[in-house]
């Protein structure tokens, strides 16, 4: 017999989160300049809002999708300017959870294509 616990009826069954739902446009954290969040230099942005619940998380704050503050046209033009330092390579998208938060990363992905075409790299 099969043992496929998702079919059991006390096991919630998997679903999809949608960002439309779930995404309050808040931003944990930014930081610029940093060398720990990919290759090269980097800029990173912290979404706020993570449904995983991971064991040990890291960064539990940011799992309330209300945490730190909304984001912001200003922070956007900031990390713009950032980017365009020629020392940088790419922006790192962290949270929370960058793909419940695709409304902020979307228009800031196009924005830097928009920018600097395919000479800065995006990482997540
Ligand atoms: S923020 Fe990261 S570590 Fe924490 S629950 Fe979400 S995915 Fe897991």
């Amino acid at each position: 017999m099969p043992t496929n616990k998702l079919r059991q009826p006390n096991n919630p069954q998997p679903q999809q989160w949608l960002a439309a739902n779930r995404s309050q446009k808040y931003i944990a954290s930014y930081k610029p300049f940093n060398t720990v969040d990919g290759e090269g230099v980097r800029c990173s942005l912290y979404v706020s809002g993570c449904l995983f619940n991971c064991p040990g998380c890291y960064n539990k704050a940011a799992q309330n999708f209300h945490y730190g503050h909304p984001y912001s046209q200003e922070l956007e033009e900031q990390i713009i300017a950032d980017l365009n330092h020629s020392y940088v390579q790419g922006l790192t998208l962290l949270g929370g959870e960058p793909f419940l938060n695709t409304q902020v990363c979307l228009q800031l992905c196009h924005r830097i294509r928009q920018e600097f075409g395919s000479s800065k790299d995006i990482w997540s």
